[in-house]
């Protein structure tokens, strides 16, 4: 297994640390190699994403990011700041499949806004698409009309080969998981996800197992707060997906528990936290690693299909869990908190 290690920017390096701590410790057969991205590519080699890390991580089977960015680098030349680094490198490895599960431990059930009944032991997975839809559909831009108004101007647009794409990532989770597929779509007004709502169909033929639901966006982000245990997996594109994905990971009160995976058509991946590099607690070892080792779980299960270990390091983050270990976002009276090194150590010792 050939792992591209992408530390980042603030806090990255700190939890990558620890990730890869869990990860040695499985004693797997695993190459980690590290090298720079985001700001500190741009320190390193004047560019977000340099050539080395982007050869790297086209060679390796996996990718294993901490995040990028810092206020420092707001001054800079757009294709020079750190975030370019990152949507370069998931255009460039052709990660169309998004995968942010929401999953809410009962012992942090006290830690999300929600009355603890509504959210304790929810477990959604969010499959967004995430190469196409308005934020890539041409024409696009700003223009001056005829009567020197301007005009601004996106369109959505999705393919047919598109949308069965994310559909079968999402199916195919269903059936890992309990063959239940939300598709989330505004075919009531968008002709574009009138057609989502159709291939979602004729590809739930292929999955007769699999109980296939549609709703309509506005309502999908009202039943997330209402009542989000109804979920199992929900799938959408891009635009709708961004919204609710980030809604889902606030039912479970850290963004410092959730881990992401960007897949492509083979299940090369490249997987990170879904939370930013947190300048301002940078260097601090106070930050929350789990989103990043639960990650690196995703990775085990999604690129290399080792359902054993995945679960062991997820097992893992329950005892450290259940054992009353919390760093500082997730810590509540009576807990014990650690720091983000002191958490990685703890994951490791319950493997
Ligand atoms: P952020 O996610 O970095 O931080 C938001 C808040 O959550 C902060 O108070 C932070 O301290 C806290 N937080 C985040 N991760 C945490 C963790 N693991 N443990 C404990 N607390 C945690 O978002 P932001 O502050 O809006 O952005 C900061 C920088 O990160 C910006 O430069 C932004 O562009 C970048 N960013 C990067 C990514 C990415 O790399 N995928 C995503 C979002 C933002």
């Amino acid at each position: 297994m050939k792992i591209a290690v992408l530390p980042g920017d603030g806090i990255g390096p700190e939890i990558v640390a620890q990730a890869v701590k869990v990860l040695n410790a499985l004693n797997l057969n695993i190459e980690m190699t590290e090298a720079p991205i985001g700001g500190a590519g741009y320190e390193a080699a004047g560019d977000p994403l340099p050539d080395a890390t982007l050869k790297l991580a086209k060679d390796a089977d996996a990718v294993l990011l901490g995040a990028v960015g810092d206020w420092k680098y707001d001054k800079l030349e757009r294709h020079l700041r750190p975030e370019r680094g990152l949507l370069r490198i998931r255009k460039e490895l052709n990660l169309f499949a998004n995968l942010r599960p929401a999953l809410l431990y009962p012992e942090l059930a006290s830690a999300s806004t929600l009355k603890p009944e509504v959210v304790s032991g929810l477990d959604i997975m969010i499959v967004r698409e995430l190469t196409g839809d308005i934020y890539f559909g041409q024409p696009r831009g700003i223009s001056t009309l005829e009567n020197g108004e301007r005009e601004g101007v996106n369109t959505m647009r999705y393919s047919e080969s598109e949308i069965r794409r994310i559909g079968r990532v999402a199916f195919d989770i269903a059936m890992k998981r309990n063959k239940k597929v939300c598709s989330v779509d505004k075919a009531n007004v968008l002709e574009c996800t009138e057609l989502w709502r159709q291939v979602m169909i004729e590809l739930s033929q292929e999955y007769p197992e699999v109980e296939l639901s549609h709703m309509y966006v506005d309502n999908a982000a009202m039943q997330l707060i209402r009542a989000p245990k109804q979920f199992d997996v929900m799938v959408t594109g891009n635009i709708f997906g961004d919204i609710l994905s980030d809604e889902a990971s606030m039912l479970t009160g850290s963004i410092g528990m959730l881990p992401s995976a960007s897949l492509d058509a083979n299940n090369k991946g490249m997987y990170e936290p879904s939370h930013g590099s947190a300048p301002d607690i940078a260097g601090k070892d106070v930050a929350n690693p789990l989103a990043t080792i639960l990650s690196a779980a995703m990775m085990l299960r999604y690129t290399f299909n080792d359902e054993v270990n995945a679960q062991r390091i997820e097992n893992a983050v329950k005892k450290a869990l259940a054992q009353g270990f919390r760093t500082a976002d997730i810590w509540t009276d009576g807990t014990n908190k650690v720091g983000c090194a002191a958490m990685g150590d703890a994951v490791v010792a319950a493997l």
